[in-house]
């Protein structure tokens, strides 16, 4: 038996990070066999944005993908990433959801839950890590790691003497962005050691290259589980190569005591796997980003960036971006950039750059996040900031779960009426995915035909020619279609001649509702209508005082920036 323990990440965070979540499970299965032989401490195989990806992209059920994982591999505990009160979601669900949900996961295979909070707030995992407890599951509490003027060795550590005491029986150190420094690591898990009497796991990215020195010294500190990647889908943003870091280990008192041909053997059918993914692989994943160091900014999160300004037709404000996201996670209390965060930093530096003014535009989620709504925010947010977007509205102070109705039965109701639920899963699955989950349980989705990508991520002028192309894009790992317009060619639908004194959209997005209609009185500021862009919500608001004279956009067309969605008279 070796001394360090190792968590083979290629069924989860691996594919996700390069292959935007795409692996379907019949190309799973076949070596589920030798993955279960290896001795793993575990496989991480499901959560993250794998639940989301299978009902989105590949008509997949996720509870039978981890039925089928779970029985295919019987000697390896099944390892899932649980965003707390986010589950795996984009936002907080109620305590009835969240209590049922890690039921669920774990009768249907989960044995080791590892859980996190994108704020670090415990009071967003409590339930859940209290729910999986009771499940007889394990429970690996997770501090997600950062850098910034406000985290501390001291603060990482108080954070796992807290888990450790709501019974979590180990500790990951998150660092989802690849951060952590050698000498970092080593004096994180050593304070930690010190402190908690439970098993230590590094869960690190090589994004910036340093990840397998951090192993290393993390190893020195005492830490017993280090998570990786079979090699075809290692390095770049994904985890250390599995048969690396076997190979460094072995014959020290680290050693993993792991069957390196057995791996190998596991290698050459993944190599193979990686072609049938050639065309889902993005080559900016695959490399080495320095820009994290700098920016802070996740591999993933970068790709993201890249999509929404060509998205927005600003591709030239790429550097100012990059230079405004570190200015937002500043004001914003500097969050760790993890989902949802990432998104929530990310979009709005986003806004602030296109829209040439800071804060004048604000999603709905950037709000929810200013008003306590995702916890409490590591540091404090800069006041004139809080004012801006809050007016004089107050930030919460309670659990945000507290404020959250009970939602299961509701949904139950609905799925019910339709005649959809072949099973109480598929409940959660529309709790968690709506839209998504009705087209799903309908059998109306369709297996994602994966189309091979242009060949560079980063046109120099910000526009794409040719017919209209769809980009599989990532936030921090989380995957998504995004759908890019050729240059030149307006994909709005033809406008009346528009006043130019009219209500206009800073971005392209689509326009999700109108909350007045033509005749209505409105008032300057006003909320007038709402605008999906960038995967999130935001509002229009009324330019000046006066009646709806006329309404120029339909809800549920795409428009662009400048277009005239109404005049008011
Ligand atoms: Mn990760």
């Amino acid at each position: 038996m070796g001394n360090v323990k190792l968590t083979e990440t290629v069924l989860r965070d691996a594919h996700q990070s390069l292959l935007a979540t795409r692996m379907r499970t019949r190309d799973m299965l076949p070596i589920a066999e030798l993955l279960d032989q290896v001795g793993f401490f575990s496989l991480e195989s499901w959560g993250g944005a794998t639940f989301d990806s299978c009902i989105r992209y590949l008509n997949e059920d996720p509870w039978e993908r981890l039925r089928a994982l779970k029985a295919a591999m019987p000697n390896t505990p099944i390892q899932m990433l649980l965003r707390g009160q986010n589950l795996v979601g984009y936002r907080h669900y109620a305590d009835d959801v969240v209590e049922k949900f890690v039921i669920k996961a774990a009768e249907n295979g989960v044995d080791i839950f590892r859980i996190f909070d994108a704020v670090n707030d415990i009071r967003n995992m409590e339930l859940s890590i209290k729910v999986a407890k009771r499940m007889e599951a394990h429970v690996q509490g997770s501090v997600s790691y950062t850098i910034s003027p406000v985290h501390t060795i001291e603060q990482f550590t108080d954070f796992t003497v807290k888990l450790a005491e709501l019974g979590c029986d180990s500790i990951c150190i998150k660092d989802m962005a690849g951060l952590i420094s050698p000498h970092d690591a080593k004096a994180l898990v050593s304070a930690i050691k010190k402190e908690v009497n439970l098993p230590i796991c590094l869960h690190s990215h090589c994004t910036a290259g340093i990840a397998p020195m951090s192993y290393l010294f993390a190893c020195e500190a005492g830490a017993d589980i280090l998570d990786v990647a079979i090699s075809p889908l290692a390095w770049g943003s994904s985890q250390p190569p599995t048969e690396s870091i076997v190979a460094a280990l072995k014959g020290t008192p680290y050693d993993t005591g792991l069957d390196l041909e057995l791996l190998t053997e596991i290698k050459r059918y993944f190599e193979k796997i990686m072609e049938i993914y050639a065309p889902v692989f993005n080559p900016i994943s695959a490399r080495l980003d320095t820009n994290v160091l700098v920016y802070q900014v996740p591999g993933g999160m970068l790709s993201n960036l890249v999509s929404q300004l060509i998205e927005q037709k600003a591709m030239d404000k790429y550097d100012e971006v990059l230079k405004e996201i570190p200015q937002v996670r500043k004001d914003l209390g500097y969050p760790p950039l993890v989902t949802p965060t990432s998104q929530i930093v990310g979009t709005q530096a986003v806004l602030n750059v296109i829209t040439g003014e800071k804060y004048k535009m604000v999603p709905k989620e950037v709000r929810d996040y200013v008003k306590g709504l995702y916890g409490k925010p590591p540091a404090m947010i800069d006041p004139k900031v809080r004012l801006k977007i809050l007016c004089d509205e107050e930030p919460i102070t309670v659990r945000p779960g507290d404020l959250i109705e009970p939602e299961y039965e509701a949904a139950r109701r609905e799925v019910d009426a339709l005649g959809l639920a072949k099973k109480e899963e598929d409940y959660l699955t529309y709790v968690l995915y709506p839209q998504v989950a009705l087209k799903f349980l309908k059998g109306a989705a369709v297996e994602e035909v994966m189309v091979e990508k242009p060949k560079s991520d980063l046109p120099a002028s910000g526009s794409v020619t040719g017919e209209a192309r769809a980009f599989n894009v990532e936030v921090d790992g989380e995957a998504y279609l995004v759908k890019v317009a050729p240059a030149g060619v307006s994909i709005v639908e033809a406008q009346p001649k528009a006043p130019v004194d009219g209500v206009t959209v800073p971005m392209q997005g689509v326009l999700i509702k109108y909350n007045v209609k033509k005749g209505d009185s409105v008032s300057k500021g006003d909320v007038v209508a709402v605008l999906e862009a960038m995967k999130m919500e935001n509002a229009v608001y009324a330019n000046k005082d006066g009646v709806v004279k006329e309404i120029y956009a339909k809800e549920g067309s795409t428009v662009s920036p400048g277009d005239v969605l109404m005049s008011i008279d």
